[in-house]
């Protein structure tokens, strides 16, 4: 391919903070949609844009290297006019349509779009400084951890999240011992049902994971270097690493300090414009509201960074087209890739096919009235396909041919007016 030549006087620039997944997408789709200026990117890694999955996965257990993941190789940003800043964006002066940067350089735009991220939420204990603990966010927080695993014999996570949970299979994958504590009743308590946690407690507890949930952390233990976590019932368990996963804030300060409206994240309308029509937003630092769902939601996962994204990129070269992509996960622990479709916020039934109590491969789906609303399946990647259509066209399938995994799934997708709710 060309090198696509830019000039900023003709076509204007725009400058993307944050070099993640939004703004990789971004690079590629204001090329696509037209946009012939500049494109000058910012970030405060060193790194171009990778992608932060293997982190908790395939990085962490020493099967990839950063080279396989960067999102796209050096020479695309190159051949698409991106100029890539290693640099941290300290202040937005909109009235100027400029950002400072930590070294004092200033730059201007004509569009801004912010895709600052997220960050670990931090837990204020005594001990929490101690070396061998760790968070999980970056690339570099990972060769840290990779440092402290190397003569780790048992691993404490805090946090029985996403990343705590994936932290676990690769830490076991390494034969390092595993305790992991979660304050919640159950692990993946505010995004899955109870059948879906019970399932994974016991497969973490079969992996030989020592998963303890309820509990509360009082102090971390160690001079040092962490020997050791104190729970508020005087428990103590021996640790020489420590690995923290207990949610993220979204990075929305520099975005605040500029005037614009922040609530749980950046305020965007369905383009992901903000409060200012020369800034806009997407991924984790953004939040709008759902027209799905009707209701504000800040969605943080990599779908969610690309198709704001390119709804940023179609309105930043004035081909509106708003975000509207049914919500997706996926989480890879062990043997299991579980794959969610959609959000389950007011489900009043759980359909179950398959039996999570005894198998490794299940779907669990989600209903509102009759109406499929999210699943969560379980190497069943089919039920997922079917979900993503399912819920994408509102449908209210027959609850026998969910529940029975010989039942054609296929069938309940013919528009048929028994099956359909509309
Ligand atoms: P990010 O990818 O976080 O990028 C933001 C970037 O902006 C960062 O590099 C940050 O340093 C930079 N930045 C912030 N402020 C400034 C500033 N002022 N100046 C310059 N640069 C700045 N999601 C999934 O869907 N599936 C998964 O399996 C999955 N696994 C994950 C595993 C791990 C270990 C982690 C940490 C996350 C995982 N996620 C997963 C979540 C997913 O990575 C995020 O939702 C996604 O990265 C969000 O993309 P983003 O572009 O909004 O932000
Ligand atoms: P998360 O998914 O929000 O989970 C954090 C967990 O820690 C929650 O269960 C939370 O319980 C618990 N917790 C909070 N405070 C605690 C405490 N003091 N002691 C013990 N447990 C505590 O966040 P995460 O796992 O840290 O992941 C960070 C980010 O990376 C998120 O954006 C996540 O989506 C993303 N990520 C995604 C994937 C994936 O999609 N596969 C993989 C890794 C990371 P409460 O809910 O009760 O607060």
């Amino acid at each position: 391919m060309d090198a696509i030549e830019t000039d900023d006087q003709i076509g204007g620039r725009v400058v993307i903070v944050g070099a993640g997944h939004a703004s990789a997408q971004l690079c590629a789709s204001l090329r696509q949609e037209g946009w012939t200026g500049g494109i000058e990117l910012i970030g405060s890694e060193p790194s171009l844009p990778y992608q932060r999955p293997p982190l908790s996965k395939a990085y962490l257990a020493g099967k990839a290297d950063l080279d396989e993941l960067l999102i796209r190789r050096p020479d695309f940003y190159a051949k698409q006019g991106v100029t890539f800043r290693n640099a941290h964006v300290t202040a937005i002066s909109p009235d100027r349509h400029e950002v400072t940067t930590d070294d004092g350089t200033r730059i201007g735009y004509d569009k801004l779009v912010l895709c600052t991220g997220a960050r670990p939420r931090r837990l204020d204990l005594p001990g929490a400084g101690l070396a061998g603990v760790h968070y999980l966010r970056e690339v570099a927080d990972v060769e840290a951890i990779r440092e402290s695993a190397r003569d780790a014999h048992h691993a404490v996570i805090i946090g029985a999240g996403y990343i705590g949970l994936e932290t676990a299979a690769s830490l076991r994958a390494l034969g390092i011992g595993v305790t992991v504590l979660e304050a919640a009743g159950r692990v993946l308590e505010r995004v899955t049902a109870p059948e879906v946690s019970d399932f994974y407690e016991r497969v973490h507890r079969e992996e030989g994971v020592d998963l303890r949930v309820g509990v509360g952390v009082a102090e971390i233990e160690g001079r040092e270097r962490v020997d050791g976590v104190r729970l508020t019932d005087g428990v103590r368990i021996d640790a020489d690493l420590v690995i923290l996963g207990i949610g993220v804030v979204p990075n929305v300060e520099l975005a605040e300090e500029a005037g614009l409206a922040v609530g749980d994240g950046i305020v965007i309308d369905p383009h992901g414009r903000t409060s200012d029509p020369d800034i806009l937003a997407a991924g984790d630092c953004a939040t709008y509201v759902d027209a799905r769902y009707e209701r504000r939601l800040r969605i943080e996962s990599v779908p969610n960074a690309v198709e704001q994204a390119k709804s940023v990129a179609a309105s930043i070269c004035g081909n509106d087209r708003p975000i509207s992509a049914l919500p997706w996960f996926w989480s890879d622990q062990y043997d299991l890739k579980l794959q969610i479709a959609g959000l389950n916020i007011g489900y009043d039934e759980v359909i179950l096919r398959g039996d999570p109590t005894r198998d490794r491969a299940f779907a669990c789906f989600y209903l509102a009235q009759g109406r499929l609303i999210a699943a969560d399946c379980v190497n069943r990647p089919q039920e997922f396909a079917f979900s993503k259509r399912a819920i994408a066209e509102g449908l209210a399938p027959d609850r026998r041919a969910l529940a029975d995994p010989e039942a054609s799934l296929k069938a309940l997708l013919d528009p048929a007016p028994a099956h359909s709710a509309r």
